[in-house]
């Protein structure tokens, strides 16, 4: 029996027994909407449920399976309540640890029980505990049977346990013998995939059977991966291109140069453009002067000098009588453009507006009529512009910077601002995380590209030192001299955890630290738990060279521009990637002086971040950083977690299956034209349930 191609496609999750509403609700938030959605939503990894594991030999970080008794369980009342019970085998105790339990559970987890358990192990206050482990009990001589096949683990959201969305997917899975997955992918590009059929490719992914090449699927090279994999790259690939020629179709409103405003502001300026800046520029113009809107990503590396760049192509929209907007990600750098944006065009008699998250109530309101009336001819701002009572009179041009810190899509929602006439405004976007190639290819495929590759010149190149915080002390004396020569410093703290107020406490403990040892020096504190005003305040300070010494969170990677900065010390730099570092050394090296950048690693360093360390002290090229970025760490940590919107894959693995990459493009250009139906068919499939471009 088979139904039509596209059944479950259209079948909801809810024709799955046992799903609900409430189930319904949760799988929408994974994107999960139909059978056919829940069938894409491929495992992130697999667990080895396949044996039981002596607790003695267990290790933290693994997830494994145990079989033991219960010899305690206690309900304890700390910070958060939890039931906590001891268990052991014959090889040693572990501790389970429940926040979340029912009084039916309590009355079960009782001394002498037999448990199997199975989760993660991780390090405890008293040794290695499970938290919220899966677990059944054991009657007395009960020998459950272990898993057949590896046990795979999907990503999920609160209250979805993995053992429901397992079970969920068998029962989608059973579907495929009664219902065709249709295949979408033309004839002529399925020869070059071994024909292997989509179900097939699915069902060994949910449960790779027995005698699986266990290495190859691990590491993603199956060849039914890899089937899978092309179709999800292309199905991003042609997410793109219908993204391109959907803004390509649109009309904008043609911007010709104007060269007698462009010579009053370069006259002004105290330098001369670099070549580089020059062609780029030029690139822009020939852009804009189209009666389609540009779609410009410039990329250059860190003190390029892409701000003038900018503010030239924003001059060519004030030039027509229409307004220009340029966004940053932070306040501080946002704060900045407005400051160097104001000093090059008021002398012009332009307008500079400007609309961030800090304004008060009044300014706020007389930015945005400023806005809507279009008095405000260039409006420099932070994402507030993205918000829905920021209304602009004409906007012709939204420029992004330092677009990687954004979603790779969010740019739309301030295109779309411009877009109420008929003319949708021209798009341009910076950054200064150069992006290697193949990344550049299919993050970026709906954008034209141009880079700034020069420096402007007299700049003295950052020599970089690595240095292990044994020798702390010499470092904090190297500051004292410095600073003790009117010179400004750095001092950058890092954390792994992802959160932003133990970070804030460890760069408060760094700096009272610092004050404590550097009792002369003027010392500042940045972080990201400061209020905006705060760290304004401290930023302007130390721009004014009113203080030595800036102590900061990674909140000054990007952008920010003092030249008599010219050390930096950066802690634990083996934390972050090496492209982050780079923006991070980028803060120096922007004046006359000497500068240096001084890697203060902790120990022991494992290999790979010796090398990575090392090809900062040898390289202060970006591009050639990023490739090796992205060859120590793979494209997800490169491009950063914001920019996973777009770019999170199930199956496919950018670096991996760069391989792929061409053949891809040869096939979405191939469908896009030709079947512009089966195009769509391909993104719903793997992209429908998503947001696909985020929006405010
Ligand atoms: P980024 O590309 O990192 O955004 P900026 O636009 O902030 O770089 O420029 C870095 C510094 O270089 C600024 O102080 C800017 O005024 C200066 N600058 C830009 N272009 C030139 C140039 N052609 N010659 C000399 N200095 C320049
Ligand atoms: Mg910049």
């Amino acid at each position: 029996m088979s139904g039509s191609a596209d059944t479950l496609a259209r079948l909801p999750v809810t024709s799955l027994s046992g799903v609900g509403p409430a189930l319904a609700e949760k799988l929408a938030k994974l994107g999960i909407r139909t059978v056919q959605q829940l069938l894409f939503h491929l495992p992130s990894r697999y667990l080895d449920r396949t044996r039981v594991q002596p607790i003695g030999a267990l290790q933290p970080g693994i997830s494994a399976v145990i079989e033991a008794e219960v010899r305690a369980a206690d309900v304890v009342y700390g910070r958060r309540r939890s039931l906590v019970c001891r268990v052991q085998d014959n090889t040693g105790t572990l501790t389970l640890r429940f926040f979340h339990f029912t009084g039916a559970q309590k009355q079960r987890l009782t001394r002498g029980a037999r448990l199997r358990c199975f989760a993660e192990a991780r390090r405890g206050a008293s040794g290695l505990e499970m938290v919220h482990p899966e677990y059944e009990l054991l009657a007395d001589g009960d020998n459950k049977p272990l898993a057949q096949s590896l046990t795979p683990h999907y990503p999920t959201t609160d209250g979805l346990t993995q053992p429901r969305l397992r079970s969920l997917t068998q029962q989608a899975l059973a579907m495929l013998e009664r219902y065709q997955l249709e295949e979408l992918l033309p004839e002529r590009v399925r020869k070059t995939l071994d024909q292997i059929p989509l179900a097939e490719a699915l069902c060994l992914l949910h449960t790779p059977p027995k005698g699986v090449d266990l290495q190859q699927l691990a590491e993603g090279i199956h060849p039914f991966q890899q089937r899978l994999a092309f179709e999800e790259l292309l199905a991003h690939q042609l997410s793109m291109l219908q993204f391109r020629q959907g803004i390509r179709s649109q009309k904008a409103l043609p911007l010709h140069p104007a060269p007698e405003l462009q010579q009053e502001f370069l006259t002004q300026l105290p330098f001369n453009l670099t070549g580089a800046q020059a062609r780029v520029s030029t690139d822009i113009q020939n852009d804009l002067a189209r009666a389609e809107p540009m779609l410009r990503l410039v990329q250059g590396d860190v003190g390029s000098g892409k701000t003038v760049v900018a503010a030239l192509a924003a001059l060519t929209a004030v030039a027509a009588n229409k307004q220009a907007a340029i966004m940053a990600p932070t306040e501080i750098l946002a704060e900045q453009h407005r400051v160097n944006f104001s000093a090059w065009l008021a002398p012009l008699g332009i307008h500079v507006g400007w609309l961030s998250g800090k304004l008060g109530q009044k300014a706020r309101r007389e930015q945005v009529a400023d806005i809507a009336s279009g008095r405000a001819q260039v409006v420099v701002g932070t994402h507030a512009l993205f918000q829905e009572e920021v209304a602009f009179a004409d906007l012709a041009l939204a420029i992004i910077d330092e677009q990687h810190r954004f979603g790779v899509h969010q740019r739309l929602a301030l295109g779309e601002k411009g877009a109420r006439g008929e003319c949708t405004p021209h798009q341009l976007i910076m950054t200064a995380t150069p992006i290697p190639r193949t990344l550049a290819m299919s993050a970026y495929a709906d954008l034209d590209c141009s880079v700034i590759d020069e420096l402007p010149p007299g700049r003295t190149p950052v020599t970089t030192a690595v240095i292990s915080d044994q020798r702390r002390e010499q470092i904090i004396e190297r500051v004292r001299a410095a600073c003790g020569e009117g010179r400004q410093a750095y001092w950058v703290c890092t954390l792994i955890e992802e959160s932003e107020s133990l970070e804030a406490q460890a760069a408060e403990a760094t700096a009272d630290n610092l004050k404590e040892q550097l009792r002369e020096l003027r010392i500042g504190l940045v972080h990201g738990r400061l209020k905006a005003a705060e760290k304004e305040a401290v930023m302007s300070a130390f721009k004014a060279g009113e203080l030595d010494l800036l102590v900061a969170t990674t909140v000054i990677e990007v952008g920010v521009d003092v030249p008599n900065a010219s050390l930096m010390i950066i802690e634990n730099p083996e934390r972050l990637g090496l492209s982050q570092l780079h923006q991070l050394r980028g803060r120096v090296g922007r004046g006359r002086e000497a500068s240096h950048c001084v890697l203060l690693y902790g120990t022991p360093l494992s290999r790979n971040s010796k090398a990575r360390l090392k090809v900062m002290r040898e390289s202060s090229d970006g591009f050639y950083i990023a490739e090796q970025d992205l060859e120590l760490r793979g494209p997800g940590e490169v491009l950063g977690t914001r920019q996973t919107g777009q770019m999170e894959f199930r199956v496919a693995d950018l670096q991996r299956d760069g391989h792929l990459l061409d053949a891809v493009r040869e096939a979405g250009e191939l469908i896009i034209n030709r079947d512009p139906a089966r195009a769509s068919a391909i993104v719903e499939r793997w992209l429908g349930g998503r947001e696909r471009y985020l929006g405010a």
